[in-house]
């Protein structure tokens, strides 16, 4: 087109405001604005200058009976694909070196605009997980998914992690084992399946990191119960886990169900939840002694591998006797592991 009629400066596709936008002020400088100016392209970022949070949708469809969150949000609205991707590209274009894509439910993204076709840089884009995930795959950075809700759309992304195009890491809040309490929770309620499903995913993408929450003490969990959860952490061997005892929350209709279960024992489940899963923990961890691990700097001599999420897995340390800037991407040999921590040195 620009060839047969060298005058037009730029071409888009349909619906592109931001492409207009940015073709418009490569020829027209944008207005001066006093209020505005200073703030960077990607806004004001209050995590390290190496990754970034990027909320893809704000609400919640589902209700599940200990939360309060659609009461407060309002039921999920997804934001346009177009404006995430452009976000993420300016996000990466400023030195982001990881996107850690947030919302309630990142699996239900789209659902509440059937998933309608957006666009990013001219070209058609669903809104939907799946092709949101091959999208922010191609922009050459980590991606890693949080708060995934476990519905069987969640199988669509574990080729794109197989294949190395996002991170190999779901956090995916399981919240219980037993169908009676996932009923009373109001969440999907077939511990079986989500056996088979993990491991299925495991051998579908053998890196693969699962993340999940529990909560210990529901009301009306019997011992039997709670048993039931034990055994499905020591079938599911899952990599990281956090356990919360139930806590009433005002306004959640989880507490008008009968039998609630006194705080010490609920205390007392939770530590012996987490006794369970800090054997299982670092048995996984013990395992990648004398393995290479890619590594994304921090700070000096420490580090997260595409198992660790910021601030709630664990880290890798290595020597510092090196000069890089946080956000550089290292090889680290593993040669010691604690409890949630892996140690070794540059490789
Ligand atoms: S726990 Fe999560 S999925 Fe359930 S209602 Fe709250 S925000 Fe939604």
């Amino acid at each position: 087109m620009q060839s047969a009629h060298p005058s037009v400066l730029a071409v888009t596709g349909p619906h592109d405001t931001d492409g207009v936008m940015r073709a418009v002020h490569a020829h027209l400088p944008k207005p001066h604005d006093p209020f505005v100016d200073l703030i960077p392209e990607i806004g004001i970022k209050l995590t390290p200058r190496h990754y970034a949070y990027l909320k893809i949708s704000e609400g919640c469809n589902h209700r599940c009976t200990f939360c309060i969150i659609p009461s407060m949000r309002g039921d999920l609205v997804s934001r346009p694909i177009g404006e995430v991707m452009q976000e993420a590209e300016n996000l990466v274009r400023a030195g982001v070196k990881e996107l850690l894509v947030i919302s309630q439910d990142t699996s239900a993204y789209g659902v509440d605009v059937k998933y309608r076709t957006g666009f990013w840089n001219g070209k058609p884009l669903k809104t939907r997980m799946k092709e949101l995930c091959d999208a922010l795959g191609s922009l050459g950075v980590w991606v890693r998914l949080h708060y995934v809700y476990p519905y069987p759309s969640v199988d669509d992304v574990i080729p794109l992690m197989a294949s190395g195009k996002i991170l190999p890491y779901l956090d995916i809040p399981f919240q219980h084992a037993s169908p009676r309490i996932l009923k009373l929770m109001k969440r999907p309620a077939a511990a079986e399946k989500v056996l088979a499903r993990v491991r299925a995913w495991r051998a579908a993408c053998p890196a693969l990191t699962i993340r999940s929450t529990f909560i210990a003490g529901f009301p009306g969990e019997t011992e039997e119960e709670f048993e039931m959860l034990l055994g499905f952490l020591k079938e599911a061997q899952l990599d990281r886990v956090g356990c919360f005892a139930y806590s009433p929350v005002d306004g959640a209709k989880a507490n008008e169900l009968p039998d609630a279960v006194p705080e010490e024992v609920r205390e007392e489940r939770r530590k012996r939840f987490m006794q369970v899963q800090a054997g299982i923990s670092s048995a996984k961890l013990k395992s990648k002694i004398g393995t290479t691990q890619k590594v994304i700097l921090d700070a000096p001599g420490i580090g997260r591998s595409a198992a660790d999420a910021p601030e709630i897995d664990g880290l890798v340390y290595f020597d510092k006797s090196h000069k890089l800037k946080a956000g550089s991407f290292v090889d680290v040999r593993i040669e010691r592991a604690d409890e949630h921590d892996l140690h070794g040195r540059l490789a």
